[in-house]
């Protein structure tokens, strides 16, 4: 039987929200299934992503996460730490990855992770509208062994594995299965929203694998990009609400 692919989306209303899960769901509706989509907002469930999912004809759950923000730069910790708990929960069995809504996956991505057996990475681009290249991020392999980090980014240097949260997958059975792994520390998972600003990813990582060793590089030899991290955000952008005309454009 094909592998159960979990995929965990932090999402927020904002102008180009639609947009964005609109592109992301349309990639995961090419996926062959079992695939499950798990959307997470804060607060309240809107209406818009409500709408968004229902009509996407794959399968998803909605959640919402209710923790007072303390960290305004949260950027969807909460809501990853919600879905984690969701699967812990519920010992949903699959492979777990986290996608942003404002990312860009190829195909190929979702293919490669139904290989990974506990852990698996591989490098990501990240595009940002300030910078005229992209940069690239992630693990340098040997074959199907990580033998070390690859980062630009010098503020970062200091983090145990320079992994973006695009870049790694791993198997959902590490959240309940003590028999069959070490179990990790959850409950420094959910204290991830007090972890500084660009070591997220690393703190998560270091608490479900031990080291390299029990990674898998991702396709063998990590020698392919097949997701694009990107800074194009467009906050203050007015958009009619929901994407609903009430009126002809001739009203307005
Ligand atoms: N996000 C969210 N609420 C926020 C900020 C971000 O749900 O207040 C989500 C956003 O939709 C995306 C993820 O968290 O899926 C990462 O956000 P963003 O791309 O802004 O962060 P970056 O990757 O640029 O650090």
């Amino acid at each position: 039987a094909r592998k159960q692919l979990i995929v965990v989306t932090p999402t927020y209303n904002r102008a180009l929200q639609a947009f964005y899960l609109n592109r992301l769901g349309q990639v995961l509706r090419l996926v062959p299934p079992p695939l499950l989509w798990i959307v997470v907002e804060m607060n309240v469930a809107s209406t818009e992503t409500a709408d968004i999912l229902r009509g996407m004809g794959i399968m998803y759950r909605h959640l919402v996460c209710t923790k007072n923000l303390t960290n305004i730069k949260d950027r969807g910790v909460h809501q990853r730490n919600r879905a984690l708990e969701h699967i812990e929960y519920h010992k949903l069995d699959g492979i777990v990855y986290f996608a942003d809504d404002d990312n860009v996956y190829s195909l190929q991505l979702f293919e490669t992770m139904r290989e990974i057996s506990r852990f698996g990475t591989w490098p990501v681009a990240m595009l940002a509208q300030s910078k005229n290249k992209a940069t690239l991020e992630g693990p340098v392999c040997n074959g199907s062994q990580v033998i070390g980090w690859h980062t630009n980014e010098k503020s970062k240097r200091l983090r145990r594995f320079h992994v973006d949260m695009s870049g790694f997958a791993f198997n959902s059975t590490i959240l309940w299965d003590p028999k069959r792994w070490k179990k990790p520390s959850l409950a420094l998972i959910r204290q991830l929203d007090t972890v500084k600003e660009g070591f997220q990813e690393t703190t998560f990582i270091e608490q479900l694998v031990e080291d390299e060793s029990q990674m898998e590089a991702t396709p063998l030899g990590c020698s392919r990009i097949m997701n694009w991290h990107l800074h194009l955000e467009a906050r203050e952008l007015g958009y009619p609400n929901g994407w609903l005309l009430p009126k002809n454009l001739d009203a307005l």
